[in-house]
């Protein structure tokens, strides 16, 4: 297994490997860029078939948390952390708190948060042996609603600019994953006159959108042939790949998930079909706005600055059209700027 030559190896600072055989934790923290602050992004519990999986995946997601920290004008670089097992079976205190002491161990460089698989009740155990955890119950909270915020209002820059509509009366969207993120997402297009159709593994979350917010269910791999306006991917990330991408009928991509596109190259084909993408890290960046409020945590500044999400947005689309090139393009070069000059 490769770091220096892998594939989604991106110049990255630092990439530790963690270790603790009383727990059974197996994590992997990678710091792809300080440049503008510490590190911060947060930490996945996942199932990987393998050690490669694993690393590919925190060394995609740390590099997309340094753009993601950037174009939302916060004072921290790009980090991100994965923890190897079932979320639903390898968890325990001890565990979270050997990888919390890993955490102190590299000084204050990466800041944690929760992720996929991981809770509060999980940071709260990190946070039993290293101050180095963001998102903590009581102060800024779970930051699912106001990633859910951002996507809403990313959803509606994207209406507005591909169709020319302040409204989403009637707009219909297919939405992947009824999770943290995914379920407030459905909540805010509802009350919006929004048509949901819905697909998710977990049964209950797609009966309780059915019930409340009348949302049609479909199945797992039938969401790319949807007759709808938008698909907003909410659950895991490449789902917009060579297979899906004929098939999805959507004009506009706009989503919470990270990492969307399998590939970079993708994001050209969807300009080349007149699809309108909204780049993952600027429109999920609400959650780690709310984030960087923890401090004297005040929830109107936070709401504040996560609905700067909308001009963002717009901005990019407006830029990447006068310029004939992919949105992600637009704002790849836009966070590149920023980060050159230190977040300045
Ligand atoms: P979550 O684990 O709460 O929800 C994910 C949902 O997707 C679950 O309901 C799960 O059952 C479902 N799912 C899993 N596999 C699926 C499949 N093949 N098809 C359909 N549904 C499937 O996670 P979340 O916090 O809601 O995050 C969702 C996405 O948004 C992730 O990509 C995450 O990295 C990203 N994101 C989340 C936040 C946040 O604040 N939580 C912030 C930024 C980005």
């Amino acid at each position: 297994m490769a770091v220096f030559n892998h594939t989604a190896f991106d110049g990255h600072e630092q990439v530790v490997f963690c270790h603790d055989p009383e727990t059974g934790l197996k994590a992997i923290v990678a710091i792809h860029n300080t440049n503008c602050g510490p590190a911060v992004g947060g930490c996945r519990m996942w199932n990987y078939a393998s050690d490669d999986e694993a690393l590919t995946d925190v060394l995609r997601l740390s590099r997309g948390m340094t753009y993601k920290n950037a174009m939302a004008g916060l004072p921290f670089g790009g980090g991100k952390s994965v923890i190897i097992g079932d979320a639903k079976t390898m968890k325990s205190e001890a565990l979270f708190r050997a990888f919390g002491r890993f955490l102190n161990s590299l000084g204050g460089r990466y800041v944690t948060a929760e992720d996929v698989g991981t809770s509060t009740k999980d940071i709260a155990h990190i946070q039993m042996e290293t101050d180095f955890v963001a998102g903590i119950e009581g102060l800024s909270g779970d930051p699912s609603p106001f990633t859910a915020l951002g996507t809403y209002l990313g959803i509606k820059a994207a209406v507005k600019h591909k169709l020319g509509r302040d409204d989403l009366e009637g707009l219909k969207v297919a939405v992947q994953g009824l999770g943290s993120v995914g379920y407030y997402l459905c909540e805010h297009l509802h009350r919006a006159g929004a048509k949901l159709y819905v697909t998710d593994i977990n049964e209950a979350a797609l009966k309780k959108a059915e019930a409340e917010l009348g949302a049609t269910i479909v199945g797992l791999d039938e969401i790319y042939d949807q007759d709808v306006d938008v698909y907003a991917p909410c659950a895991l990330g490449a789902t917009v790949n060579d297979n899906t991408i004929g098939r999805i009928k959507a004009g506009i991509i706009a989503g919470c998930a990270n990492n969307q596109l399998a590939e970079a190259r993708h994001d050209q084909l969807l300009r080349d079909q007149g699809v309108l993408y909204a780049p993952d890290y600027v429109i999920n960046a609400g959650g780690i706005i709310n984030v960087s409020f923890e401090k004297d945590y005040d929830k109107a500044a936070a709401t504040a600055k996560v609905e700067e999400i909308y001009a963002t947005l717009l901005d990019i689309f407006q830029r990447a059209d006068a310029q004939q090139k992919p949105t992600g393009i637009i704002a790849d070069q836009m966070a590149r700027e920023i980060i050159a000059r230190g977040g300045k």
